[in-house]
């Protein structure tokens, strides 16, 4: 199976010179797609822009995802659970 075109635009990411401000994160929000909608409201708040949204599903880039929560509250399906990674 080809990767999606969200999943190809985030590993297409330059990374060299950038802040991976995944390394901040306590929490990490996983996405449950049998509730998402694909509204984007995710990638809409995230101030990251660590989250990609098509037709495939919603791709969190944890590189770049500081575990900050904004996406899960804001999510009006409740799809995105944060978990904690210590
Ligand atoms: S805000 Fe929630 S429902 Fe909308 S695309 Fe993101 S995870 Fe899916
Ligand atoms: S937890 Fe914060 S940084 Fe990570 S994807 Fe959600 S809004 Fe973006």
């Amino acid at each position: 199976m080809s990767r999606s075109a969200g999943v190809e635009k985030i590993l297409a990411r330059p990374t060299v010179g950038a802040v991976l401000s995944g390394g901040w994160r306590a929490e990490r929000p996983v996405v449950d797609a049998s509730k998402c909608k694909l509204c984007g409201v995710c990638w809409l708040f995230c101030p990251d822009a660590a989250v990609e949204v098509s037709e495939a599903g919603v791709v969190i880039d944890y590189d770049f995802c500081k575990g900050c929560g904004i996406c899960a509250r804001e999510c009006p399906f409740k799809a995105i659970t944060m978990v904690s990674e210590r």
